[in-house]
């Protein structure tokens, strides 16, 4: 099959995650309950530029008309674009391209750094925007482009955190951000990096919103075509094991830094179809294990719960067959998912106040990577905290 990013044609099928509804729709009753479709999750590998690709033909326009995930109710993300802000408090005028709710902006405007911040979702941008984080609500393209130019002129930084793996077309976009661009500014995107979903077997980090899945040679492969260079790339700890990458115009670039070197030949030396399948496979005998401990709790009566309604929780759930039998119900801090149920696997989705009161002693965290806050609100309780995958007590 032809691969988008590098247009050679060795992109073929690693695994399939079955099937799978989409991660971001949490229906809010029977009706949306029967009207969710399904569709077959397989991954594709690419044995050219090492990039993933989940192959289905969605329209992208409904991934975002209703979004439900907000950053700012995630203390860790907050610090993570509060040190990001840090970072660009000297830049002129700052985009942040998906910008959600403002949790970028915000501490930006702290700095009294010039930003703007562009997001297709209604009503989260409405949020940003309520908050004096001025957001324009769109997609961000040639023709937003323009209006970015009326409000600030030319951005000399343009910043754009998970959103590059949710593009159907990433070609365009950085054509798109080449032209806005200042021509001595700085893009700096940050994205979830496949080695680490495959090393750390994280393959519930696949679903719809993401076609493409980037090592950093497919970015590298991918920018080359556009004119532009990676010059510096960074792990970062944020949506578990991403890396933030620096990136300036070809014509700009006078050095690059050792990290790319090194990151591209570790690269080099493990990712393949091969290593590709074989995490695979651990991941399905990590599902297996989840499964026979929630059953085993249920056997012994315990009352379980989940915490935390990410979107990978779907991709768990629905592989793994695990419904309201195995997990009674999840609490999410998110008011805009309470109250609805997970996509495909239809668990309820409650706030925190229902156990309040009440006694939950084994609870699954899917959203693990916030464990030290959610950790704090059971200070006096006795309570089992599990990691899903891989199974463990933490
Ligand atoms: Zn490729």
């Amino acid at each position: 099959m032809f691969c988008k990013i590098c247009e050679k044609n060795q992109l073929e099928k690693a695994f399939s995650l079955g099937k799978q509804p989409l991660a971001n729709k949490y229906p809010r009753d029977d009706f949306e309950i029967d009207n969710e479709k399904l569709y077959e999750m397989d991954i594709f590998f690419c044995n050219n530029c090492l990039s993933c690709k989940i192959d289905v033909d969605i329209s992208r326009d409904i991934f975002f008309q209703d979004y439900f995930y907000l950053s700012s109710v995630n203390k860790e993300l907050v610090e993570h674009f509060e040190d990001l802000a840090l970072e660009l408090k000297d830049k002129k005028f700052v985009l942040d391209i998906g910008s959600n709710d403002g949790i970028l902006l915000k501490p930006l405007k702290q700095y009294k750094v010039k930003f703007l911040g562009i997001d297709p979702s209604e009503n989260v941008g409405k949020i940003a925007n309520s908050n004096g984080l001025t957001t324009l609500i769109s997609f961000f393209n040639q023709e937003s482009s323009k209006e970015i130019i009326k409000i600030g002129g030319r951005p000399d930084c343009i910043v754009a955190s998970s959103v590059f793996t949710h593009l159907e077309d990433p070609l365009t976009f950085i054509e798109d951000v080449y032209n806005l661009l200042d021509d001595n500014g700085t893009f700096i995107i940050e994205v979830e990096y496949l080695k680490n979903i495959l090393e750390q077997v994280q393959f519930e980090r696949f679903y719809f919103d993401r076609p493409f899945y980037y090592s950093l040679h497919s970015l590298q492969k991918l920018f080359d075509k556009k004119n532009m260079k990676i010059i510096d790339v960074k792990p970062i700890k944020a949506h578990g094991g991403s890396i933030r990458v620096y990136l300036k115009k070809n014509k700009v670039v006078s050095k690059i830094s050792e990290n790319v070197l090194s990151m591209l030949r570790e690269e080099k030396n493990k990712l393949s179809m091969a290593y590709a399948k074989s995490c695979f496979n651990i991941f399905k005998s990590e599902i297996k294990i989840l499964k026979d401990n929630l059953e085993n709790f249920k056997l012994k009566n315990l009352n379980v719960i989940g915490y935390g309604a990410p979107a990978r929780l779907a991709t768990i759930t629905n592989f793994g067959k695990i419904d309201k039998n195995l997990i009674k119900f999840i609490i999410d801090d998110s008011p805009l998912k309470v109250n609805r149920f997970t996509p495909g696997s239809h668990i309820p989705i409650k706030n925190y106040e229902a156990i309040k009161d009440n006694f939950y002693r084994e609870i699954i965290l899917f959203a693990y990577e916030y464990y030290s806050s959610i950790k704090s609100k059971f200070l006096n309780k006795d309570v089992n905290f599990y990691k899903p995958i891989p199974m463990k007590k933490l």
